[in-house]
């Protein structure tokens, strides 16, 4: 590991100022960030320590939503009675992921901002231009099992991991952020990151010393919450595909769809086309596949990922036969 300096941030302001300097990173769980210093993939030379910072609570919106602050660990989240009530979706999602103890320390801001679980991303013998831009990318050609199948680019094909991000898109969140001359904004969570195109070494829309406060969940559409991942082994595993769900129904048709996927693209993909397709759709099977089509249809397959598009159908079939009752 590459010698660093360490700072640990007493306040908002002057965090946002240390993490605007070049090479400089915030930390906060450190549950990704350590192990690509120790790999020397991110070779920080300053860390802005952020967990002493007063955004560890969990609050009711005026709108009766809830803003989650960004060191509220993934454990607290999904284990808090507003979110359990009210956004099962969401705590499913984060249960899902990871491991206890990765939850125990990971937090609500660094889970949005994780790195891309691209085994070429980590092997520093292979291009990757994540990594090193202008290199290539390894995983076009080789074992791209776990890389994505939408809006992605021939420079790189890497997916997004999180899970908690999947369900955070389907109840529309929003991100508020500070950055270092003390300018807030709030950014809809399908547009935080941004499309690999021909520079995927850039993820997101944030600006260097820009920090992530809090999520914002607005007050949860009607109908059924549902969170399904599908992968390799039943714990401690990355997404293969996931799906998100919340379905409106009556006795004949859905009322309303918001549907979002895991595992098939650089973010959260929210799938407006399924959502389009479902809108006032008969409970029944072909209406279930035609939603999987809609939302596939600009999928890309790229060797041995190809079988996440039926799949990702399969499971949207699946989720929405549960969340109708009509299995
Ligand atoms: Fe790197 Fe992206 Fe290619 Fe993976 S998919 S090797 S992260 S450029």
């Amino acid at each position: 590991m590459k010698p660093f300096r360490y700072e640990r941030a007493s306040g908002i302001a002057s965090a946002c100022a240390s993490a605007a300097q070049p090479a400089a990173k915030f930390i906060a769980g450190g549950t990704n960030l350590v192990d690509l210093m120790k790999l020397e993939i991110e070779t920080p030379s300053h860390l802005v320590d952020i967990n002493a910072l007063p955004l560890g609570g969990i609050e009711e919106t005026p709108e009766h939503g809830l803003r989650i602050g960004a060191l509220v660990t993934n454990s607290s989240v999904a284990a808090d009675m507003n979110v359990r009530r009210k956004y099962p979706l969401l705590s499913q999602a984060i249960l899902a992921g990871a491991s206890g103890q990765l939850r125990n320390k990971a937090t609500t801001g660094g889970n949005l901002l994780q790195r891309t679980r691209c085994p070429y991303f980590y092997d520093t013998t292979k291009p990757c231009n994540k990594r090193a831009p202008g290199s290539g990318c390894a995983a076009l050609h080789g074992l791209n099992r776990m890389n994505a199948v939408l809006g992605v680019s021939d420079n790189c094909i890497a997916a997004n991991p999180s899970d908690m991000g999947v369900a955070m898109a389907a109840l529309d969140a929003r991100v508020e952020t500070v950055a270092s001359d003390g300018a807030t904004r709030t950014i809809p969570i399908d547009t935080l990151y941004r499309a690999p195109g021909d520079t995927p070494n850039i993820e997101t829309v944030l600006q260097p010393g820009e920090l992530i406060r809090s999520v914002v969940l607005p007050p949860p559409p009607p109908g059924q919450q549902i969170y399904r991942k599908v992968r390799e082994r039943a714990s401690y595993e990355f997404a293969l595909v996931s799906v998100a769900a919340i379905v409106a129904h009556d006795n004949n048709r859905i009322q309303s769809a918001r549907i979002a996927f895991g595992g098939l693209s650089y973010k959260p993909w929210r799938s407006a086309e399924a959502e389009s397709a479902l809108s006032g759709a008969t409970l029944m099977r072909q209406s279930y596949d035609a939603a999987g089509t809609a939302a596939l249809k600009n999928a890309r397959g790229y060797g041995y990922n190809d079988f996440k598009i039926p799949l990702a159908r399969r499971t949207l079939r699946a989720v929405l036969a549960e969340a109708t009752g009509t299995i």
